[in-house]
């Protein structure tokens, strides 16, 4: 008899894990798309500190740039008008961890797809192939990371795939690493770097503002920008590599492409 009790207490016990482990499943598992879609917005975390892909303009209390507009044409692709999309502050560090918080629903900030991040968020198909390079005041000394040595201060954001990049790369060179890239040109400015690394992109952006400063030795590495999401959310994956798909075909992609490079394509020419 006693044996037959205990049985039961344990196949009871088995059927409340189970139970609670699936409520738990479900709810890390909330789909993305559905709730974008009942909310009829998409909530995404874009730069608002870097020209070309994501700054934020003050007098209209919008950021504009690359990602902006990208982020634009695919919510007028998934939800059918590109204003039921809004846009969240992220900077480098704070992108995945805003991500699995559930503060926005996808990030499109001049975000690598690296093997690493693979394994926390899911990545869309590149919509973008930048390089990571250098960036040094006009008459430095420093004309490739071959000139990177003990005695040099790179400067690199927290968070970023260039600040990784860049200690496999340089070994020898000290790295300081700066909450955003604005700060970088600050103490590039100060002479408390050498050189500022990241993605020839957002370097570019700099020194279009700033002729004294000069992009220098070529990509070291190759940095294809993907869309993340959270784990797990195939269906909106797909909806967003669809999304892509249709505005590189309806030439919107093309459209934008111009709109924020020509200048800087004509200058490099
Ligand atoms: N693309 C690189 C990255 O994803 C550098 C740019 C950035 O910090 O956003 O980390």
């Amino acid at each position: 008899m006693k044996r037959n009790q205990n049985q039961w207490f344990y196949f009871i016990i088995f059927c409340l894990l189970l139970i609670l482990s699936s409520c738990g499943k479900k709810l890390s598992e909330e789909s993305t798309l559905k709730r974008v879609e009942q909310s009829d917005q998409i909530v995404w975390g874009v730069k608002n500190d870097t020209r070309l892909f994501g700054l934020m303009n003050i007098k209209t209390g919008q950021p504009e740039g690359f990602d902006i507009d990208i982020a634009r044409a695919l919510t007028k692709e998934i939800l059918g008008d590109e204003k039921k999309a809004s846009f969240v502050e992220v900077i480098s560090k704070t992108r995945i961890p805003l991500l699995k918080n559930g503060n926005i629903d996808t990030i499109i900030a001049t975000m690598t797809i690296t093997p690493e991040r693979a394994k926390q968020v899911d990545f869309s198909d590149a919509y973008y192939h930048a390089g990571q390079t250098l960036l040094v005041k006009k008459g430095s000394k420093i004309h490739s990371i071959k000139d990177l040595n003990e005695k040099t201060t790179v400067l690199a954001v927290k968070g970023s795939a260039s600040t990784v990049n860049i200690r496999k790369a340089a070994p020898l060179a000290k790295v300081l690493d700066l909450e955003s890239y604005a700060e970088c040109f600050t103490a590039l400015k100060s002479n408390q770097g050498d050189a500022i690394t990241t993605d020839n992109t957002i370097l570019m952006g700099i020194s279009e503002e700033n002729p004294g400063y000069v992009l220098t030795g070529g990509n070291f590495t190759k940095e294809p920008y993907g869309i993340a999401v959270k784990k797990g959310q195939e269906e909106f994956v797909k909806k967003l590599n669809q999304a892509l798909k249709n505005i590189r075909k309806n030439g919107e992609y093309e459209r934008i492409y111009k709109k924020w490079f020509a200048k800087i394509l004509r200058m490099m020419q």
